[in-house]
């Protein structure tokens, strides 16, 4: 039986695992890490210890398992943007995570020279620090030397994918795929090629640049553990949640809440461009075919949840926020922005910062926690609300991340959204996306390999009237907030 090894480097913890051909876990190994907030709005981590948990996770995997692994599969936190020497392959700055918002202002500046528009046009996307082209600016711009070095070609920059790549296989490879190109506000998703004006805007180099390839290439050989693994797949993590949850029909759509919520929706060779603020993007491309999607991001979940537990001190673990979320949403009108970096879609605002409205002396911790989940589900409704407007028909939903293990949190979700949710059988749908990308690029035939989903949630109808009011009142909290 085939084995196959997915390395999954998610912005909290780095995991890996080993899937059967049946698609099931063998075994799994995952190591969390902290990430740093050195200035309001900046979210940094080390480089050193993303590599070091993903070669730990790898090493614990392979020490447990004694079969022969096929070929291995990269998925990773997409837009994060590492620039490393390209003789010693040490970073000259940290990774500045997705979440940072530290270039607002040249976003706004661009914005005012009118360039937006046609960054939209080339790479679907709306011009936001989230992406990774200011952020490499921005290492240029304020690392001594770093400028000089990057024209003399000493420089390579890579999305987190490239990063382990480099530093993984025996070959060196500065390769990326197509789905990480698309994140990085340089690739043509049009032409499917870095963009020479884009590059020219930004000040980059073209020499930093990872040569793009498609999902399901040769990425080079993986040597840990005196073993050699082929890699034959790479994948950005949301987009390999939509591989993981089987969505390859035009139409089908996921949802995954980790760290922050990501909806996508599968467009096929369809370029749709919104104008509310949801991202097209790259799906996929294998078989020597490109997916095109749709995506709706969400910056603040599991975050929010992290928050509670950590700072906030609610409770100890994530798994015991179950206890204080109400299960009929009841929050005695309090209401939770969720807006530590901003808010992403659809409000697209880097300055607003989080907030609990409504408190009184009779306010609990059960309200705050319950006013926090449902601003997760109501920030989901505004997605829906705005697909369901490009005519995208929405009867289920495919749920899978980190948060989806809280089943009350699954049934607000279905309450709010007054849809059916499907939650797969396994909740690592990106890892599987992982895997399934390695299978293709292994030559195995995508129509072979076959995807179970799991549990269904129906809505409760009484609750509709609740939260559809509900809804309208932290909508307005919201916008007031925005200004
Ligand atoms: P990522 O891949 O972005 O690192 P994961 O999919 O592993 O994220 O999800 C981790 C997030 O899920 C964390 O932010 C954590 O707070 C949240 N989480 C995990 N379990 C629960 C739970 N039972 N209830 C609520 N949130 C949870």
């Amino acid at each position: 039986m085939n084995s196959f090894l997915a390395i999954d480097q998610g912005t909290t913890s780095s995991r890996a695992i080993v899937f059967n051909s049946e698609l099931e876990v063998v075994t799994e190994s995952q190591k969390e890490y902290q990430l740093t907030h050195p200035n309001n709005g900046w979210v940094e981590a080390d480089p050193c210890l993303i590599l070091d948990t993903v070669q730990e996770t790898i090493t614990n995997v392979l020490n447990n398992y004694d079969g022969v692994i096929s070929s291995c599969g990269i998925t990773n936190q997409r837009e994060t943007t590492i620039i490393w020497s390209k003789l010693t392959g040490k970073s000259i700055y940290p990774a500045i995570i997705w979440q940072d918002r530290r270039t607002n202002k040249l976003c706004e500046e661009l914005k005012n020279l009118n360039h937006e528009t046609m960054i939209k046009d080339k790479t679907g996307l709306v011009l936001d620090p989230y992406f990774s082209a200011t952020k490499i600016k921005w290492i240029l711009d304020n690392v001594p030397n770093a400028r000089q070095e990057a024209e003399g070609g000493n420089l390579l920059f890579g999305t987190v994918d490239s990063f382990l790549l480099f530093n993984l296989s025996k070959e060196k490879n500065h390769l990326t795929d197509v789905t990480n190109a698309s994140r990085t506000m340089l690739f043509n998703i049009n032409t499917m090629e870095w963009d020479k004006d884009l590059l020219e805007l930004f000040d980059i180099p073209v020499s930093m640049m990872p040569e793009v390839r498609s999902c399901d290439s040769n990425f080079g050989t993986l040597v840990q553990n005196e073993k050699e693994i082929a890699i034959t797949g790479v994948i950005g993590d949301q987009q390999a949640a939509l591989v993981g949850q089987g969505c390859f029909e035009s139409g089908s759509m996921k949802s995954t809440y980790g760290t922050g919520c990501f909806l996508m929706v599968n467009t096929k060779n369809e370029i749709i461009k919104t104008n509310e603020g949801l991202l097209t993007t790259v799906g996929y491309k294998m078989n020597d075919e490109v997916a095109y999607a749709l995506e709706g991001s969400i910056y603040s979940c599991g975050t929010t949840i992290q928050w509670l537990r950590d700072k906030m001190k609610f409770f100890e673990s994530a798994k015991q926020s179950e206890a204080f979320l109400n299960p009929e949403g009841g929050s005695n009108n309090v209401h939770f922005l969720p807006a530590f970096n901003g808010l992403a879609a659809p409000y697209w605002n880097s300055d607003v910062r989080a907030g609990f409205y409504g408190i009184t002396q009779n306010s609990s911790i059960e309200d705050m926690v319950t006013a926090a989940f449902k601003s997760i589900c109501y920030q989901t409704k505004d997605i829906t609300n705005i697909l369901e407007g490009y005519d995208i028909s929405i009867n289920s939903l495919l749920v899978d991340g980190g948060m989806t293990s809280n089943e009350t949190f699954c049934q607000v979700l279905s309450d709010v959204l007054q849809k059916e949710i499907l939650k797969p059988n396994n909740a690592e749908s990106t890892a599987l996306g992982a895997c399934i990308v390695s299978q293709v690029g292994f030559g195995m035939n995508l129509s072979d390999i076959s995807i179970k989903h799991g549990k269904k949630i129906t809505p409760s109808l009484k609750l509709k009237d609740a939260y559809g009011s509900d809804y309208l009142s932290w909508k307005t909290y919201i916008e007031s907030s925005i200004g």
